[in-house]
């Protein structure tokens, strides 16, 4: 299912575009129960060949990582090096990696050629995060998935703000975007975690329930929502893979 996003209006107003909202929108319809293998296995049905799984190999990225090998270990795995992450995370890919069996686990790091231009001191994360994100993030999947009609993330509803009414699937500009862990409690996942006896990331024992980038990544107060100590004391929630359809490729 490969949509151009040049494609011109077609007779009775139809847009190629347009065709991707309708579709996410009976996606949702048809798997607003489904569980997240079902989900998985509907993603890889209506994108053969073309299905990408995005993770952060972060404190949660077990468990989608375990449904997607059980359904497929050799869907690709996008893996966002920003080159600012904890070394606790690169082990932690690794081991997941062997242990999951995943066979084609892709790690993207951004263009060196933005980062001489934009970040020569490797200062932006203390002085723009949204220009930082941009370079280290979004563009750099942007650039990725430009080869995929379809991806899968990780996010889930109880982690609040923008994602309390996370779609089990949606429209990401030209390609479906799936969310088969939307409904997913945070019960459901220890759950998760406890039956297929998944190891943890070892910073989560540290205190640290969610884990991004070293500039931006603290511990939670106690009691504070899972995604707290990510950019603790600003505005920022998110990176900005999430904000809307991607930008069109630079590559
Ligand atoms: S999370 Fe922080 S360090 Fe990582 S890319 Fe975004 S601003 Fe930069």
């Amino acid at each position: 299912m490969r949509v151009e996003t040049t494609q011109p209006q077609g007779l009775g107003g139809d847009t190629a575009l347009g065709r991707v909202e309708r579709d996410a929108e009976a996606f949702a319809k048809r798997l607003v129960q489904a569980s997240p293998r079902e989900i998985i296995e509907a993603a890889a049905l209506a994108t053969p060949g073309h299905l990408a799984v995005v993770s952060s190999f972060g404190t949660e990225s077990a468990v989608l990582l375990k449904f997607v090998a059980d359904v497929d270990p050799s869907l690709p795995v996008l893996f966002l090096d920003t080159l600012w992450l904890f070394k606790e995370t690169l082990a932690y890919r690794d081991a997941l990696v062997s242990r999951l069996k995943l066979s084609d686990v892709r790690t993207i790091t951004p263009s060196p050629s933005a980062l001489a231009l934009r970040d020569p001191k490797r200062e932006l994360a203390f002085l723009d995060r949204d220009a930082c994100c941009g370079i280290r993030k979004v563009t750099p999947l942007a650039d990725e998935l430009a080869a995929f009609d379809g991806w899968i993330s990780g996010r889930k509803r109880f982690h609040g703000g923008d994602r309390a009414a996370l779609p089990v699937v949606e429209a990401d500009g030209p390609r479906l975007k799936f969310n088969p862990l939307a409904r997913l409690t945070h019960t459901e996942l220890n759950t998760a975690f406890a039956a297929a006896n998944l190891p943890r990331h070892p910073m989560q024992a540290l205190g640290f329930s969610s884990v991004g980038c070293v500039p931006c990544t603290g511990r939670p107060a106690p009691g504070g929502a899972v995604r707290d100590g990510r950019w603790g004391g600003l505005a920022k929630t998110e990176c900005g893979i999430h904000a809307g359809p991607l930008p069109a490729p630079e590559r």
